[in-house]
């Protein structure tokens, strides 16, 4: 039977997700961490909750690749490569030329390469981790998926800043969001669920994982999203800050001695948002622990955290004049029942209401508005994966 492999290649690390065909059963994922380190993570997690779990060194995305598909022959999860005829990569910045998903060339490769510099980060290892498949697996239908695509469809009034227009003219300079899989994947699932074409619905859809956005989705597509030209913009995040004046920075970097902008830009990714706040942890679990526990900056971090969510959706209520669903999905969003209740309870002038039965779960497709609630409210785990495998599915059938 043939088989789909979804790839998601960080600067360190390779996720991976391996769909049997048809029937997009997931017979295989697991990911390598702590590339080009020492001690390498290798997991594989496959069959019956079996899990490979090895710690080597490995030194770079091509030997990661090479690894991998070894170990899923060895393991017996592949008899043989040609068991694979498809792969899709997310890529995180398509820029303006990415408006879907799109066959991997090498013309496409080079784009996503020059695309750096609108992420510096990913973009690269994105690269590396499409490079290694295609040495390996040159045949196969290999697919880019971007999470900008799914933003390409915001007005124009919602995605320029206002600067001199030259800037955007000359050097792209715009927002650009993220995350664009996962709105997209959600905002589809919640009018499944709620029985509505999409077409008819405004949808705001909060991510809210360790990166976190908020995405405006009316009839189906993007009109306005939380992050920016990078994904530092928005909310505050595990160590982003999310939105900041812009006129902190020099005053900071004056403060703080620091004469590299690069320096004061890695603090506002790093060593902000839920971390810096606290002091204690980029992660909501420790945050809540802290917060239960007395600890004032975790309580403070939290009451930012749940504040900046709520002014994102009550800026979307106003974009899209309404809204008839919100969605929570990604870690917090699917775990943190208390987070979605403190969230839509301040808010509730709006017409939204929890139902604490319902909400009193996690990581489940659920409606955890209460019956009465104007605008219902949704849990849906996100699954980026699948959007990935189904657009390589898209291009197979193509071929
Ligand atoms: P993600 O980036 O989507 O994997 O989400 C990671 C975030 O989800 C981290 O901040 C975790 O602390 C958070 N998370 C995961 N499980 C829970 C939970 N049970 N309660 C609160 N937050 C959680």
């Amino acid at each position: 039977m043939s088989k789909i492999i979804a790839i998601n290649a960080g600067s360190s690390s390779l996720k991976f997700t391996l769909y049997e065909m048809p029937g997009e059963v997931t017979v295989s994922s697991g990911i390598i961490e702590r590339i080009g380190l020492k001690n390498s993570i290798f997991t594989i997690k496959y069959g019956d909750g079996q899990k490979y779990n090895v710690v080597e060194d490995i030194e770079n995305h091509e030997v990661a690749v090479e690894k991998l598909m070894k170990q899923l022959k060895e393991l017996g999860i592949i008899a043989d490569f040609s068991e694979i005829t498809g792969v899709g990569h997310r890529v995180v910045a398509g820029g303006e030329l990415f408006k879907e998903s799109t066959l991997i060339t090498d013309n496409v490769l080079e784009k996503i390469e020059e695309l750096s510099e609108l992420a510096p980060l990913h973009n690269p290892a994105n690269a590396t981790g499409i490079r290694a498949f295609k040495k390996l697996l040159p045949e196969i239908t290999s697919v880019a998926v971007f999470d900008t695509a799914f933003h390409t469809t915001m007005p124009k009034e919602n995605y320029l800043y206002s600067i001199p227009m030259e800037y955007y003219d000359d050097f792209a300079a715009r927002k650009y969001g993220a995350h664009g899989t996962s709105h997209q994947y959600v905002s589809e699932r919640a009018a499944d669920m709620l029985g509505k074409p999409l077409e008819d619905l405004k949808i705001i859809t909060c991510h809210l994982g360790n990166g976190a956005s908020i995405t405006a989705v009316d009839g189906g597509v993007s009109v306005d999203t939380s992050m920016g030209f990078t994904p530092l913009a928005g909310v505050t995040m595990g160590t982003r800050s999310g939105d900041i004046d812009a006129s902190l920075l020099p005053y900071l970097m004056n403060k703080l001695e620091i004469t590299d902008i690069n320096e004061m830009i890695n603090i506002l990714n790093k060593k902000s948002g839920l971390l810096g706040l606290s002091g204690i942890s980029s992660d909501m679990r420790d945050i809540e622990e802290a917060a239960e526990a007395g600890n004032d900056r975790a309580q403070t971090a939290l009451d930012i955290f749940h504040n900046r969510v709520q002014k994102y959706i009550g800026q979307y209520i106003a974009v899209m004049n309404g809204v008839d669903a919100i969605v929570f999905t990604a870690g917090i969003g699917e775990n943190a029942a208390s987070t979605r209740k403190i969230i839509i309870d301040g808010i509730s002038w709006f017409g939204c209401e929890i139902d604490d039965e319902k909400n009193n779960i996690r990581g489940e497709e659920r409606v955890i508005s209460s019956e009465d609630s104007k605008i219902k409210v949704l849990l849906i785990p996100t699954d980026e994966e699948l959007v990935i495998l189904r657009d390589v599915v898209c291009f197979a059938e193509k071929a």
